[in-house]
């Protein structure tokens, strides 16, 4: 479903991604992990084109995701993406952060953007939060509206980039939670996130970065009873 062929990009005279190739199937959850700076991030925002690229091809079905961005608008309304930081409408109240994509991307009327985004409230857990605006609820509570919000969209393909890594630890689980349901339920997914029990429960495949360059992608069983690369030993050991 996604496919990326020897991608490389640079910031500058700085290579951040060397030649990465990855395949992922409808339905699979793949983790991706690496140390900081080994461009996790990087590669996540080309597959929806928020970073151009210089060399390589990635497709997502039988679309060309073109090096330069170039017209995204539809494309990222089939996959969706949550970031780290939550990224809501302050402005808004979480029902119409909920409704207003809907309503000016996909053309759906009010009354069914409503609808659509009451039940997605209700399967994170928030419809009693519905009027309330994004800055009167806890970090776990944005971030589950951010995951509702891409999900209003009908994605075919989750994006996730540290979704947990910014919040208290007492509301990680919440959050994961709400992931590994999705998970369970057959959504692609691509995920960063240095969460290994969440990769343990959920992903098919793991890929390890360093330096910008995949350097192993394997069955999650592999990767962390026996990763192939001293690299992957080394993160695993400091982070588990
Ligand atoms: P982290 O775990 O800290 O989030 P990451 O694996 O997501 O790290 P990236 O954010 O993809 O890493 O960054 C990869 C490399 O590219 C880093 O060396 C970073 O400094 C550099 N980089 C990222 N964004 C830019 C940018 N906009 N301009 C220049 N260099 C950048
Ligand atoms: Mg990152």
């Amino acid at each position: 479903m996604i496919e990326l062929k020897n991608v490389s990009k640079w910031y500058g005279k700085f290579q951040a991604l060397k030649n990465c190739s990855v395949s992922i199937q409808k339905g699979e959850v793949v983790v991706f992990c690496g140390p900081s700076g080994s461009g996790k991030s990087t590669l996540i925002k080309t597959i929806n084109g928020l970073e151009p690229y210089q060399e390589g091809e990635i497709y997502f079905k039988t679309h060309q995701i073109s090096a330069n961005g170039g017209d995204m608008n539809l494309l990222r309304t089939r996959i969706g993406m949550v970031f780290q930081h939550f990224e809501l409408f302050p402005h808004l109240t979480v029902l119409e952060n909920l409704t207003i994509a809907q309503e000016k991307v996909l053309g759906r009327s009010k009354s069914e953007a409503t609808e659509k985004a009451q039940t997605l409230l209700k399967r994170v857990g928030l419809q009693a939060h519905a009027e309330k605006h994004p800055g009167q609820l806890s970090g776990g509570q944005q971030q589950r509206v951010a995951i509702a919000r891409a999900l209003c969209m009908d994605p075919e393909v989750m994006l996730f980039d540290e979704p947990t890594s910014a919040l208290d630890p007492e509301m990680v689980n919440e959050v994961l939670d709400v992931m590994i349901e999705l998970a369970r339920e057959g959504m692609t997914m691509l995920c960063v996130t240095h969460e290994m029990g969440f990769a343990r429960q959920v992903a098919d495949k793991v890929v390890f970065m360093d330096a910008g360059a995949i350097v192993e992608q394997s069955d999650k069983k592999d990767f962390f009873t026996q990763p192939k690369s001293e690299r992957a030993r080394d993160f695993l050991e400091k982070i588990l």
